[in-house]
């Protein structure tokens, strides 16, 4: 199921290169931080795609001369710890009564608008599928005409390594021998 610890700063490093193109023409500036020591465990591409989508988006949905923010922490959170990646972006936000349905395939929160942008309405939706395989969640934060911040959150890499190990042992059959890169 090609999963291995994945440095943050490599999905950071995807993404921009990504968007740097509409990033530069529109002169948005995308910084980011936090992301050094920082790693995550799954599927690189899947990964990548999702933050690469969060990014994608905030610079879709931002005016020119803003700035998008990429920042990776460790939260605390009962029972233990959880890798957090937020974008952030001065966009033109998303009302409240969109802000669930834009995580529903082919949603869009003003086709006439987004039209301009080419979209198909799934980005957000790989987003959540990634997020939930990866055991995680991904989460917006907006306030319109103001911004928003969508943040993807995983479990801490050796608790994630370790629940997809016992779900592979499960299936694989408890007698099967289990090679692992370490
Ligand atoms: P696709 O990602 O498939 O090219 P899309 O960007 O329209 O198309 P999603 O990424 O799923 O699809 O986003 C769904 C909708 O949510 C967008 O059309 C837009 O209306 C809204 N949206 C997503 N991200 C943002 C953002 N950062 N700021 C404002 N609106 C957003
Ligand atoms: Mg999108």
């Amino acid at each position: 199921s090609n999963a291995e610890l994945v440095p943050a700063a490599d999905l950071v490093t995807e993404a921009l290169e990504r968007c740097r193109q509409q990033a530069d023409s529109k002169h948005i500036t995308i910084a980011s931080g936090g992301v050094d020591d920082l790693s995550v465990w799954g599927n690189r591409a899947q990964l990548a795609a999702a933050l690469g989508n969060l990014v994608e988006n905030a610079v879709n949905y931002s005016p020119p001369h803003t700035r998008v923010a990429i920042a990776g922490s460790r939260l605390r959170v009962q029972g233990g710890e959880l890798i957090e990646i937020a974008v952030t972006d001065q966009g033109i936000g998303i009302p409240e009564t969109d802000r669930e349905r834009v995580f529903e395939r082919f949603y869009r929160v003003d086709p006439a608008r987004s039209r301009a942008t080419g979209g198909t309405g799934l980005g957000l939706a790989i987003v959540k599928h990634v997020a939930a395989s990866h055991g995680g969640e991904v989460q917006v934060w907006s306030a319109e005409g103001q911004g928003s911040t969508f943040t993807l959150r995983l479990p801490e890499p050796s608790s994630a390594r370790d629940r997809h190990l016992a779900a592979r042992k499960k299936r694989d059959g408890l007698g099967g021998t289990l090679h692992e890169p370490a």
